[in-house]
């Protein structure tokens, strides 16, 4: 496994290996301080794929003003030491100037899917998103690109970027990787004292409480989404930002749930840290719930 710290070595490795003509490249992008989640994006990579390229950036970019940038945890020793173990073969671990040089000035924006949600709440988080996901892209050019459920608009909004501006790489999404108590594995979890860690699981117990009312038939939005706030309510340690069913692929907010796959997304302060989960519900079964392919 190589280390890659600068943007011209990772773009020249990459030629190197789309000039022989013969092996895939599968990229896995993340912020680091790696968990069974981004684990299972970098199998899947390795399954799929003949080299496979992570690399590990905590982008400024898509931080607000008041957010954990300078907080966000960073262990790139940790991480290359489990990604070695996975067989990664290259890991692409910029400086910020590397990625964002002095005067630069191009930033990516998806309009309408980048506006809702997370976008609402977090002003700026996605056209940070895009744009370094689009320049990324563009270093690593790969034949696969993996994302994770767990950021469910992230990956819509890569997907409508990737098909707007025709990046030759296939988009893959895969689901999101729990803890045994439910807790969606995320890198903010590092925040939580145990306590709250064990607050934190109030999450997918109200999401899990609205997927049952929607298989028992409950197909009012509102009151599916009551079930979730009444379940958040009960926890002493955490504050619900929002709560929201859209549909799964548009995002346009629904008031009733049809045939169509549903988005039962929400955000949940437990104390500072700032978590988001989410379910599909009325998945088509014969649907790969990977989404891969799709
Ligand atoms: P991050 O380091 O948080 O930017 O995440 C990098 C990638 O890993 C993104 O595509 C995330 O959606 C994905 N990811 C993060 N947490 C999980 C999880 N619990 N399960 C699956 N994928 C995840």
């Amino acid at each position: 496994m190589e280390i890659i710290i600068l943007r011209q070595r990772m773009m020249s490795v990459a030629r190197e290996i789309r000039r022989e003509g013969n092996r895939t490249i599968g990229f896995v992008p993340t912020m680091g301080a790696l968990h069974a989640g981004h684990l299972s994006l970098v199998q899947a990579a390795r399954a799929r794929c003949d080299v496979v390229v992570v690399s590990v950036f905590v982008n400024p970019a898509q931080f607000g003003p008041r957010e954990d940038f300078a907080s966000y945890p960073r262990d790139l020793t940790h991480d290359s030491a489990l990604l070695d173990e996975f067989k990664v073969d290259y890991v692409f671990a910029p400086a910020v100037a590397e990625i964002y040089p002095k005067g630069f000035s191009t930033y990516v924006t998806v309009e309408g899917l980048s506006e809702g949600l997370e976008g609402a709440a977090r002003p700026r988080h996605f056209r940070g998103v895009t744009t370094v996901v689009a320049l990324l892209l563009n270093i690593v050019r790969p034949d696969f690109a993996f994302f994770g459920q767990k950021d469910a608009q992230q990956a819509i909004v890569i997907r409508q970027m990737v098909r707007d501006l025709a990046f030759d790489s296939e988009v893959v999404v895969l689901p999101t990787a729990r803890a045994e108590s439910g807790l969606a594995l995320s890198s903010r979890n590092d925040y939580l004292d145990v306590e709250q860690r064990r607050a934190a699981t109030v999450l997918y117990r109200g999401l899990s409480r609205a997927a049952a009312a929607y298989d028992e038939g409950e197909r009012n939005a509102r009151r599916l989404i009551e079930a979730v706030k009444s379940t958040i309510e009960k926890e002493p340690l955490a504050r619900l930002d929002y709560v929201s069913i859209n549909d799964a692929e548009t995002l346009a907010k629904l008031d009733e749930l049809g045939d169509r796959p549903a988005l039962i997304s929400m955000a949940v302060f437990i104390g500072k840290t700032r978590l988001i989960d989410n379910v599909v519900l009325g998945k088509a079964k014969r649907q790969d719930a990977s989404g891969v392919g799709a």
